[in-house]
């Protein structure tokens, strides 16, 4: 029997991680997966071929070989691959998603208890039941293009890269652009697919809806109306990723019978810098909206999960600001949960390649972040904010990602008739030199 205490011990000591125990993940273009963070790009089977939702169900992923390899291994204290963005961080903070997921479960006793329970039933049966946790990427409709985002995730991205291309082909080098990405795929409309989430959604208590967009996924309200009929919403959890470009009137109806909902919105930059990344949205309408949805009341409550990435390092200061002034009006309970998220791709979009003359403003203004109240109760983000002050201090400069980068901002610059200048200038004074 495996306690509590050996769980925790497991958990701070070795590599164990509560997703591989209870979360499943639908990936971009139907992938099935188990974590966002997981750098392989799906589970395989027992021929190497990737589980997709055409060619697997949500069991085949849940049960594969691989998957229960990844539970023993964990077990086991061994590294896993496709883990070592967390094992990274874990050099310079705790704020990788294994250690924050962990310590989410350990302060809730049900999901507590449900963790132990699925380790103790995997070690004597070498499988685990059930699933306790789904994230969603349905669909990769999208109303935007965000700079640091790919064609098989976004309608809009697919549909300017394609236009780029036509232009200019040095653009091949940086996009995974196929012609199919540029229609809408929405595995919730797939009725076999559906069916299956379905089956399989009965004893989970938390559901994540990524994107694509999901205010603008149509299967969403579906599967929502499904867990209403069923009587299971008021068991659930339900996170939902907003751009905040609009008010997701269907699905935040739907969403108010749920047990409780965290929206989370997708902002990485306070005005210009957010319009320059997550382009065409405009500031003035993601506050106007912002407003609106603040007056949401319970279940409902509010995160943010901005992404540290070469275009907002600089400005990284001003971001936490903003929220900091923004909780500092709201009433305890109903303040904003600041929890960054990482870049996982592309690699030359990463903080990382900030250039060696910039990295010594950046970390100043990192560390001007401290003398915030947000930063007092928040260990989050204080641990990702030492993290990448110790990235920036000692992570050697990769001038090949560099070089991708100036260029990858020249060509998206010019097409879009943007001028860099007027959202991050430091970076323009060496994107332009
Ligand atoms: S990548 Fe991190 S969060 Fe994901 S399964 Fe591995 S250890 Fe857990």
């Amino acid at each position: 029997m495996i306690t509590l205490d050996n769980i925790k011990q497991m958990v701070a000591k070795g590599t164990l991680c509560p997703y591989a125990f209870n979360t499943y993940e639908l990936g971009p273009q139907g992938r099935q997966r188990f974590c966002c963070v997981w750098k392989e790009q799906a589970l395989l089977d027992e021929d190497g071929n990737q589980l997709t939702v055409n060619n697997s169900t949500i069991q085949d992923a849940w049960d594969s070989t691989q998957l229960n390899q990844i539970r023993a291994d964990m077990l086991d204290s061994k590294q896993v691959k496709g883990c070592e963005r967390c094992y990274h961080e874990e050099q310079s903070s705790s704020a990788s998603l294994r250690l924050q997921e962990s310590h989410r479960i350990l302060e809730v006793p049900e999901d507590t208890a449900y963790f132990v329970d699925a380790i103790n039933e995997f070690t004597n049966t070498g499988k685990v039941k059930h699933i306790r946790r789904m994230d969603l990427r349905l669909a990769s409709l999208c109303n935007i293009a965000c700079v640091m985002c790919t064609p098989d995730i976004s309608t809009t991205s697919a549909r300017e890269a394609k236009k780029i291309l036509d232009k200019d082909q040095r653009f091949a080098e940086f996009t995974n652009y196929k012609p199919i990405f540029e229609n809408e795929v929405d595995f919730g409309l797939d009725q076999k697919y559906m069916q299956d989430v379905q089956d399989n959604i009965h004893h989970v208590n938390k559901i994540f809806f990524i994107g694509g967009e999901p205010s603008v996924m149509r299967s969403i309200p579906i599967l929502l109306q499904y867990c209403i009929d069923q009587d299971i919403a008021k068991n659930i959890e339900v996170q939902f990723s907003i751009n905040v470009t609009n008010l997701a009137q269907r699905s935040v109806e739907l969403l108010s019978h749920f047990k409780s909902v965290q929206i989370t919105l997708s902002i990485d930059g306070v005005g210009k810098v957010n319009e320059y990344i997550r382009y065409p949205s405009k500031w003035d309408k993601i506050m106007a909206n912002l407003e609106i949805l603040m007056d949401l009341p319970e279940p409902f409550w509010f995160s943010t999960a901005p992404v540290p990435m070469i275009y907002n390092v600089l400005h990284w200061h001003e971001l936490m600001q903003f929220w900091d002034s923004i909780n500092k009006n709201l009433m305890i309970g109903r303040q904003i949960y600041v929890g960054p998220c990482d870049l996982v791709d592309p690699p030359f979009l990463k903080f990382q390649n900030l250039t060696p003359a910039l990295r010594p403003l950046a970390i100043e203004r990192l560390k001007q972040c401290f003398d915030l109240e947000m930063y007092n109760t928040n260990d989050t983000i204080s641990e990702k904010t030492k993290y990448m002050i110790s990235e920036l201090e000692n992570n050697t400069f990769n001038e090949d990602y560099y070089n991708q980068m100036v260029q990858y901002s020249q060509i998206l610059d010019k097409h879009r008739n943007l001028n860099m200048h007027e959202c991050i200038p430091e970076l323009t004074d060496i994107l332009y030199s």
